[in-house]
């Protein structure tokens, strides 16, 4: 950004005190806001309550890049998988999904990730960097133009595209507030999941930042042996404190934690690792989502069978445990759960 403003990175008050430095009124912050995130403008020649000259004079000191869809691809039941194009050509997907109560979108925060999980997709090329804010942030923009005919805006967000947010925390932080702000997209923090591998210190930071999201965590092991094959991470951040981090973020919150556990055949999704997953969540107030694990044809797993994933569920229900399936959207475009990846320039020039 050299000495330029990253203004789609900057927050409506933040605005409002650099418009003041410029020499104009807080009020031009809030219309910049509004006009970035409410009216989706694509550049400052389309803010036609502004004067000529100011336009001209932002562009110089401020100007912005907003990502290009590179791509959009339409799935079975309205899905949409949005390829995006970063300032600097790299290449990442947003995800927009439909449910009963209207639209979701799947955000990424990471350029690749470094977290090296070996059931998914978005490790398979490293991080090569953080999203910025703004880049977060302009993924529900393009989500809304995506779904602007049908008169609809997005009105859930999940961290759960490639990138693993707490790896970039400041910037998945400023981008939930900036979401959040009511003259913007003005969407309740209640509607925003946060999707983590597990990292424990990040864990007790959010448990702190009195922002009440919901903090979903990948289990997908009941045991430090076999979680550690598949997840790295936990060599670094093991099952036991993670709880204890979860539990914390349930006492500071009082919102409910959520488990995510894909179901690998013959690998993690036996009756013996239900129950040893329902003896480590007993007693705590937290909700398991069972996803059947989407095909990475780079990893060599399969999903398990239905009848197996509802014995599981079974097993965990009875034990007085939350348990649900998730009813998986966009597998037919790679859209999916751990099916997103970066992509490399070079592979998708012409
Ligand atoms: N990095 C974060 C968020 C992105 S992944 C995390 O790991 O939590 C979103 C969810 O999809 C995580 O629960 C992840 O473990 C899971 N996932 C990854 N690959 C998958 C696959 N192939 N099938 C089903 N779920 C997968
Ligand atoms: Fe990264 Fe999450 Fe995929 Fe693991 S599951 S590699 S943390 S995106």
């Amino acid at each position: 950004m050299n000495d330029l403003v990253d203004i789609m990175s900057v927050s409506r008050d933040e605005m409002a005190s650099w418009m003041q430095q410029q020499g104009w009124t807080r009020y031009r912050g809030d219309q910049l806001f509004e006009s970035l995130w409410r009216h989706r403008v694509v550049s400052y020649g389309q803010i036609s309550s502004w004067p000529k000259d100011m336009r001209q004079k932002m562009e110089q000191i401020a100007p912005f890049y907003r990502l290009q869809t590179a791509a959009v691809q339409k799935g079975t039941h309205g899905t949409r998988k949005i390829l995006a194009r970063l300032r600097d050509g790299q290449q990442i997907e947003t995800v927009v999904l439909p449910h009963s109560y209207g639209y979701s979108v799947c955000v990424s925060s990471q350029v690749g990730c470094n977290m090296g999980c070996n059931f998914c997709a978005s490790g398979l090329l490293k991080r090569t960097r953080n999203l910025t804010s703004g880049e977060i942030l302009d993924q529900v923009r393009l989500a809304n133009d995506v779904i602007a005919l049908e008169q609809r805006v997005v009105s859930r967000v999940d961290l759960m595209g490639i990138g693993e947010p707490l790896d970039n925390y400041d910037n998945v932080i400023r981008f939930i507030q900036m979401a959040h702000d009511s003259h913007g997209f003005n969407l309740s923090y209640r509607h925003f999941t946060i999707s983590t591998s597990g990292l424990i210190p990040d864990i007790y930071r959010l448990s702190q930042e009195k922002l009440p999201v919901t903090l979903a965590v990948s289990l997908h092991a009941p045991n430090d042996v076999l979680r550690s094959q598949i997840m790295p991470i936990n060599k670094a951040y093991p099952i036991e404190p993670l709880l204890r981090a979860c539990k914390s973020y349930f006492d500071n919150t009082g919102r409910r934690v959520s488990f995510e556990y894909a179901l690998l055949d013959g690998v993690n999704d036996s009756n013996n690792m239900a129950h040893q997953l329902a003896d480590l969540l007993q007693g705590f107030s937290c909700h398991v989502n069972l996803i059947p694990w989407n095909p990475v044809p780079e990893h060599p797993f399969s999903p398990s069978p239905k009848k197996r994933v509802e014995e599981f569920q079974r097993i965990v229900q009875n034990r007085g445990i939350s348990c649900t399936i998730r009813k998986e959207l966009g597998q037919d475009i790679e859209a999916a759960c751990g099916q997103l990846r970066r992509h490399e320039e070079e592979l998708l020039s012409p």
